[in-house]
């Protein structure tokens, strides 16, 4: 039987992930969608689907098993103690809440309610090549991790829709949780560096340069570039003792013509983790089917919260900022 699922938030992703849920994979229907701007919502509503004219109706519905939440982040704490108040399963866009304070407020109520229900979209975790990267990394050949370079560049940015710390408080996301992911490890603390910024029209700060201090004594560094042009590039590279491990170029059809011989380099995150989003989706599927929830938890929305915390603190202070974390609750352990 298929299970029945409400999306909150019916922008750019929330439409992507209705077509994957009702074109690409199997296992779900949608039951009902919501979004701030009704009309939005009735225009991506698959056939079928109720239209709620609030995301807690939605929640509430008996005829809504699990949610998607593809609102805008300041929305998300809300939603998400919705859904765990109705005890339904939960998949929620990154970033998972906007502030340390949500955060701990989301993971209390998931440890009250006794078990996991929110998965983070951190889905680089369900990319193959990131999957193949960490498989190397924990194989042990190459010895310990010592160094990781992050590389996170997009073609350009929605205008209007971020405020100027968007690459620190939206974007770093990512790449602190594939780092965190990666290298088996927590991260310490935070610098932060801008360099000239760029003039393509915007008053984002970026680019940016970001390093991570990991507990091992590890470090990454990270390149956030959200306007740089030419593409969606993604890179990774992890120098460990004795050896170098490194995401693969996509392999793309090679084009020979009057501009040279070149590969094409996907225009968004939609086309580069196309598969890794099916993938996160498959496995959320099986999860939420059971009533819980697999991969990226509240946890992990609550360190790389913190981490997008101390980078926003970082820049003002010039200094590297310290990271502080609860104790791990043991339902994520
Ligand atoms: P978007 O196109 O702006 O879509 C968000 C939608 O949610 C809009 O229709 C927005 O309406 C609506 N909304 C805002 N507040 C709401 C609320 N309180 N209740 C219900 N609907 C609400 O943005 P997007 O690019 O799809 O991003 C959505 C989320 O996904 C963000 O958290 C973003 O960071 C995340 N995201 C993740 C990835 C990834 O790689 N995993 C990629 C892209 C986006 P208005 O426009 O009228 O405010």
């Amino acid at each position: 039987m298929s299970l029945q699922v409400g999306v909150i938030g019916t922008g750019m992703i929330g439409q992507d992930h209705i077509r994957r849920l009702t074109r690409v994979l199997s296992g779900a229907e949608i039951t009902g969608v919501s979004d701030i701007d009704y009309d939005r919502a009735a225009s991506a509503a698959p056939e079928g689907a109720e239209v709620f004219e609030t995301p807690q109706a939605l929640v509430r519905s008996d005829n809504v098993q699990a949610i998607v939440i593809c609102s805008w982040g300041p929305a998300h704490e809300e939603q998400l103690l919705d859904c765990i108040a109705a005890g339904k399963p939960v998949f929620c866009e990154k970033p998972l809440v906007t502030s340390e304070a949500a955060a701990l407020r989301v993971m209390e109520a998931e440890a009250a309610f006794g078990r996991r229900l929110v998965q983070v979209g951190f889905m680089r975790r369900f990319d193959a090549d990131y999957r193949r990267l960490k498989a190397v990394i924990d194989g042990g050949s190459l010895g310990a991790p010592l160094m990781y370079k992050s590389v996170h560049r997009n073609a350009s940015v929605p205008e209007g829709l971020y405020t100027s710390e968007m690459p620190l408080n939206d974007t770093l996301v990512h790449d602190a949780d594939i780092s965190r992911w990666l290298l088996a490890d927590e991260i310490e603390s935070v610098e932060v560096r801008v360099p000239r910024r760029s003039s393509r029209g915007t008053d984002l700060r970026d680019p940016v340069m970001v390093m991570l201090h990991m507990q091992s004594g590890a470090i990454v560094d990270v390149e956030i570039s959200v306007n740089i042009a030419y593409g969606y590039d993604i890179r990774g590279e992890v120098s460990c003792e004795t050896g170098v491990a490194a995401l693969p170029n996509r392999p793309a059809t090679v084009i020979s013509d009057h501009f040279g011989i070149r590969q094409a380099i996907p225009e968004d995150w939609r086309e580069r983790f196309t598969e890794a989003y099916d993938q996160e989706f498959r496995e959320w599927l099986l999860a939420a089917g059971q009533g819980g929830a697999t991969g990226p938890s509240t946890w992990d929305g609550y360190a790389a919260t913190l981490v997008a915390d101390a980078a926003l603190r970082a820049v003002k202070s010039g200094g590297r900022e310290t990271i502080q974390m609860i104790g791990k609750p043991e339902i994520y352990s």
